[in-house]
């Protein structure tokens, strides 16, 4: 491949890993332990998929729950580990790992209050074609909400949300994926059909 090349980007919970009931507030949230991280099924041969057609992996996943007094630093990282050794026994490299800590109501000095990085905000998406040189306009975002497609169109990205819950309807188009479908096998799909 001549030229910059496209990225991959993937939110993490509801995309490569299922969300888990939070006994504490009754709602399907980010894993809390290492131990409730489970990687979705076939998330390991889509992965593979784009790997193998070229692509580069990048994650991008806010991760408020230190910043809102709910986890530590420690536990986050070992969630993160967990989530790098599953992918690891699959075969699968990711370029780089982009997590915001920060939450606008956090409660925590230094990860509270407004940051640049968190999505809808492209932050992450750009750093990652100044770093790396990706054409954003053949790249793609995968994610499960509607902030993962804002920061996807705010960067010029394609993109695809994934889930089988009922399809929302966002009266602001910008939280509108371009593509839905149930699962990442299928977003790999149309990135592969997509390809030029
Ligand atoms: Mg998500
Ligand atoms: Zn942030």
């Amino acid at each position: 491949m001549t030229g910059p090349k496209p990225a991959v980007f993937l939110d993490r919970d509801g995309v490569l890993n299922s969300l888990v009931l939070n006994p504490a507030s009754g709602r399907m949230e980010s894993p809390l332990t290492p131990n409730d991280l489970y990687l979705l099924e076939g998330v390991i041969p889509a992965l593979r998929r784009l790997q193998q057609a070229g692509y580069p992996l990048l994650l991008v996943s806010n991760q408020p729950n230190y910043a809102l007094g709910k986890s530590t630093l420690d536990t986050l990282g070992e969630i993160h580990s967990k989530l790098t050794t599953e992918l690891l026994f699959g075969g699968i490299h990711f370029t780089r790992f982009y997590y915001c800590l920060h939450h606008p109501k956090g409660v925590v000095a230094g990860y509270s209050g407004l940051c640049v990085c968190r999505k809808p905000s492209p932050w992450f998406l750009l750093r990652a074609r100044d770093d790396f040189g990706y054409s954003l306009p053949d790249s793609w975002m995968i994610g499960d909400q509607p902030t993962d497609a804002q920061s996807g169109r705010a960067a010029g990205v394609r993109t695809i949300r994934v889930g089988s819950g009922p399809l929302a309807v966002y009266p602001d188009a910008r939280a509108r994926a371009d593509y839905s479908v149930g699962n990442l096998g299928e977003a790999a799909e149309i990135i592969l059909t997509h390809r030029a």
